[in-house]
């Protein structure tokens, strides 16, 4: 069983942080919870990648944990556990994520949103179902893109956005707009965050994203003109990159540090 609470995972303080993935055994959830157990927003959800169950639970944000636990943010999990080969949502950290998408769906699907009755659970599908107006609601799942550019020399863009780290650069990312291809999202995004014009987009990887509840779709483009020009807003900095010559990346367990991987290890070259 995976217990969250906010944007963290709680565990007990003897179990690894590399143990974090493998969930906790749902008796020692109930031990510690004795009381709360039954306030907590317990959940049981068919796992996708295959067969099997998966167990979740959520603390309220303010709840105390008892003596023996702590709790691990579920992004530093997921840096920590993935090599950054894999990011295709498969095995225990997959399932990890999935539980997580799922916590902060019933935390947010809480009320009906068209007549504000308090949404049960459907007894035949995952969705959450109004008892008043029979309103069901399904997970949300928001598309993003990320693009990796190349340059026709072989380097790559890296931009450095205010929300990351210092030092840190990553590709261009944004979300799908209502009535927009996918394709046509990467172009207007990097667009307007850098100020070039790309062709050639392809599709690469995809990776459930739960922070709260994308599906980044990875995508390669080649440069077609312009200068890299950040937009100052989201994008402070944007220059081309050689694989010799590298800032410092984002870590591993990203969808972005798995198209840098795969431009490094010469993986995305795109013929004349
Ligand atoms: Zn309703």
């Amino acid at each position: 069983m995976f217990l969250f609470q906010g944007g963290s995972l709680a565990l007990r303080d003897e179990t690894p942080d590399a143990g974090l993935a493998q969930g906790l055994p749902r008796e020692t959830v109930r031990e510690a919870f004795r009381e709360a157990f039954k306030d907590l927003d317990a959940f049981e959800i068919p796992a996708v990648d295959g067969p099997g169950t998966i167990y979740g639970a959520s603390l309220g944000e303010k709840d105390p944990l008892p003596p023996g636990w702590r709790t691990i943010p579920v992004r530093q999990g997921l840096s920590l556990l993935s090599a950054g080969k894999t990011v295709d949502g498969r095995g225990p950290v997959g399932r990890m994520l999935r539980a997580y998408h799922i916590a902060q769906w019933r935390r947010d699907a809480a009320f009906c949103g068209s007549c504000g009755t308090r949404n049960t659970d459907a007894p035949d599908e995952l969705a959450r179902l109004c008892p008043a107006c029979g309103r069901r609601e399904y997970p949300r799942i928001s598309p993003a893109v990320i693009t990796i550019i190349l340059h026709g020399d072989g380097r790559a863009l890296l931009a450095h956005n205010k929300k990351f780290a210092p030092g840190v650069y990553s590709l261009i990312a944004g979300f799908n707009e209502a009535g927009e291809s996918l394709e046509a999202t990467v172009a207007r995004e990097i667009r307007e965050e850098v100020g070039l014009e790309v062709r050639d987009i392809r599709y690469i990887a995809s990776q459930p994203w739960p922070f709260p509840n994308s599906l980044m779709l990875g995508f390669a483009a080649r440069h077609a003109s312009g200068e890299p020009r950040p937009d100052g807003v989201e994008i402070e900095d944007a220059q081309w990159f050689s694989p010799d010559k590298l800032p410092q990346l984002p870590g591993n367990g990203s969808v972005s540090r798995y198209l840098i991987n795969a431009w490094l290890e010469g993986k995305l070259s795109f013929s004349p």
